[in-house]
């Protein structure tokens, strides 16, 4: 029952789905707008329960082999000296994003079209039919919007974006940064009020990443165009010559791979609508913010696959248990904290206060509290079985 099954976007959240509907005897097929999958961005944290779903995919032993090993966040001063240092205990494995999405997508099975998007869905009782930008039309019993933030599926199904996002205040972007910057296995961040810049430096790669922050109220701008996004950053940085903003800037702004949004979350009374559900980043985007995007994504898409399994196809059944299921992890994981206010204080006075706390062990203290406040506690990963 269901078998034929849609999902928009080859991220974590639709490999994992893809992965676990192919080993249930699902036929998945996966559509991403990308030419082929995007492996961008800065170390995502696996965690928690997400460590045990990546296990029963057999790819842990080589998720810890490829971990970004980052100690902690150092913030420094204009002359480039370090103020403070927090180590950040994990109680999982910070890994590249690009190295887990290259590694999901060469143990997924499914049938995959690059290089296109959904364009309309028309639901039936017995089906979806789908149209796509590049003008033809199939038929699928479900379809999954695992396509992120700006999901198309979600606007198409559920209605317009501003009914679900909910808009953080902040503006972010990661891009590849000149090779020697920074200082291996660190962040290294710079503040000025109301924004900060730093640098990502994974122990397994010799690429250094440059990533900025910057409060606001909301802008106006178009998601897919990077353009746009490059001049949002550069009138936010370009005027600010100090520290190693300038090669970063310039390092960033030649990047093809450059990335750029809003710090939002989003918010919906539910994730499914007749045929249609979501998962991952479309349906719940906790943001960069809570370090816990990856380990929504990995988990939900292992529950939603493992309960329409369950349901032998039956939709109705596996979305609302799905959602049930999910739910209460998001709620906690999507309460990001003082996370934002600490990393870009508002004011000069702001980061000197900042800067203080994080030499006394007591701020350090917090900030390792609040990362083993994540610990995945009793929960425990439901077992489906296998066709
Ligand atoms: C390039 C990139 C870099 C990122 N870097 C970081 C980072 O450094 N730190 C961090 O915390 N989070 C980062 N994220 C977000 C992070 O991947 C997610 O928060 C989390 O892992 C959940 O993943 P997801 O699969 O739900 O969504 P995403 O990882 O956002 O994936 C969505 C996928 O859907 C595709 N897509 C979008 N629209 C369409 C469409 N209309 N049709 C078909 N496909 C579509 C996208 O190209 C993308 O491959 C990044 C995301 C991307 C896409």
């Amino acid at each position: 029952m269901n078998g034929r099954i849609l999902i928009s976007g080859a991220s974590i959240a639709g490999l994992t789905l893809a992965y676990w509907l192919a080993r249930h005897g699902f036929h998945p097929t996966v559509i991403e707008r990308a030419p082929r999958p995007r492996v961008g961005g800065n170390g995502i944290d696996v965690q928690n329960l997400a460590i045990d779903v990546v296990e029963r995919m057999g790819i842990m032993p080589r998720v810890r082999a490829a971990a970004a090993d980052v100690q902690g966040m150092k913030f420094v001063d204009a002359r480039d000296r370090a103020i403070a240092r927090i180590t950040l205990p994990t109680g999982g494995v910070e890994v590249m994003r690009g190295d887990l999405v290259a590694m999901l997508h060469e143990i997924t099975d499914a049938e995959y079209v690059f290089g296109d998007s959904i364009r309309d869905l028309s639901q039936h009782a017995d089906g979806v039919s789908v149209s796509f930008d590049r003008g033809h039309t199939r038929r699928f019993d479900l379809v999954v919007g695992a396509d992120g933030l700006h999901s198309a599926v979600r606007r198409l199904a559920f209605g317009p974006e501003s009914h679900f996002i909910q808009h953080k205040d902040h503006y972010f972007a990661f891009a590849d940064a000149g090779t020697a910057l920074g200082e291996d296995r660190w962040v290294t961040m710079y503040n000025l009020p109301g924004k900060m810049a730093g640098i990502y430096r994974s122990g397994n790669h010799p690429q250094a990443k440059a990533y900025f922050i910057f409060r606001s109220g909301p802008l106006t701008f178009e998601h897919r165009d990077v353009e746009q996004h490059k001049r949002l950053i550069s009138q936010a940085f370009a005027s600010e010559p100090t520290w190693r903003i300038k090669e970063l800037l310039a390092a960033a702004l030649a990047d093809p791979g450059f990335y750029f949004d809003a710090l939002s979350q989003v918010r919906m009374p539910s994730w499914s609508s007749g045929r249609v559900a979501l998962v991952g980043d479309a349906a719940y985007c906790a943001s960069p913010a809570s370090g816990a995007g990856a380990e929504l994504a990995l988990i939900g898409a292992y529950r939603l696959a493992g309960e329409l399994a369950a349901a032998s196809g039956d939709h109705r059944i596996a979305f609302s248990r799905y959602e049930d299921a999910h739910r209460p992890l998001v709620r906690q994981k999507q309460q990001i904290g003082p996370n934002v206010r600490l990393m870009v204080p508002k004011t000069v006075g702001g980061i000197r206060v900042r800067d203080a706390a994080a030499r006394l062990p007591l701020m350090r203290a917090m900030a390792a509290a609040e990362r083993l406040m994540r610990a995945k506690g009793s929960m425990r990963l439901p077992d489906y079985a296998l066709a």
